[in-house]
C-alpha cells in the first residue's frame, strides 16, 4: 500500500494547484483506490522516485462556531485516511482565524502534520512564514506550488519519516 498524503487547508491556499503538480494533471484525477473512500479526489503520483497517493480536499471554511462544524466532512475523512497531512496556508495572505481553527483540530489528531506555507514566489518567504509557527505544529515548510519550489524537499522529508 502506498503512503497517503492529504492536502488540507482553507479555500484558496493552493491545495488543488499542488495536487495537480504532484499528479501532473490539469484536472485532478478521480481514481478508485481499494480501501479509500471514493468521493474525494485521489491521484497517484511519483516524484523523484517516491510513489504515493495524494488526496485533494475542497477546503475548510472555519467560519462557523467550532472546528468540528466548520470542517467539511470530506476533509475530516481525508485526514483520517492519511498517513501524512500537508496543512497548507497562504504566505501572502498571512494567518487567518480559519487557519487557527484548523490547526486546533490537527493538534488534537494523531497524524503527522506538516505546515506548508504556499505562494512564497516573489516574496520574502522567511519573514512571511514566520507567523505560522504560532500554529503550534512545528516547522513551517515553504513552497510555491505553482512553480514547484520546495516541493521535492517537503516530500522527501515527510515521506522519509514514515
Ligand atoms: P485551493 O482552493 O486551496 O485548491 O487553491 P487553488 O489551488 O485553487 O489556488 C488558489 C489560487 O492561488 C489560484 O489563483 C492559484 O493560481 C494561486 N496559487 C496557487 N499556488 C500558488 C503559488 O505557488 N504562487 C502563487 N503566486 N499563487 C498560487
Ligand atoms: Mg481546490
Amino acid at each position: 500500500m502506498l503512503p497517503v498524503i492529504a492536502l488540507v487547508g482553507r479555500p484558496n491556499v493552493g491545495k488543488s494547484t499542488l495536487f495537480n503538480r504532484l499528479t501532473k494533471t490539469r484536472d485532478a484525477l478521480v481514481a478508485d483506490f481499494p480501501g479509500l473512500t471514493r468521493d474525494r479526489k485521489y491521484g497517484q503520483a511519483t516524484v523523484d522516485s517516491m510513489a504515493f497517493i495524494v488526496v485533494d480536499t475542497g477546503g475548510i471554511s472555519g467560519d462557523e462556531e467550532g472546528i468540528d462544524a466548520a470542517m467539511a466532512e470530506q476533509s475530516l475523512l481525508a485526514i483520517d485516511e492519511a498517513d501524512v497531512v500537508f496543512f497548507l496556508v497562504d504566505a501572502r495572505a498571512g494567518m487567518t482565524p480559519a487557519d487557527q481553527g484548523i490547526a486546533e483540530y490537527l493538534r488534537r489528531s494523531e497524524k503527522k502534520v506538516y505546515v506548508v506555507a504556499n505562494k512564497v514566489d516573489g516574496i520574502d518567504g522567511d519573514s512571511e512564514s514566520a507567523d505560522f509557527y504560532a500554529l503550534g505544529l512545528g516547522q513551517v515548510h515553504q513552497i510555491a506550488a505553482a512553480h514547484g519550489r520546495g516541493v521535492s524537499q517537503l516530500l522527501s522529508e515527510s515521506l522519509g519519516e514514515l
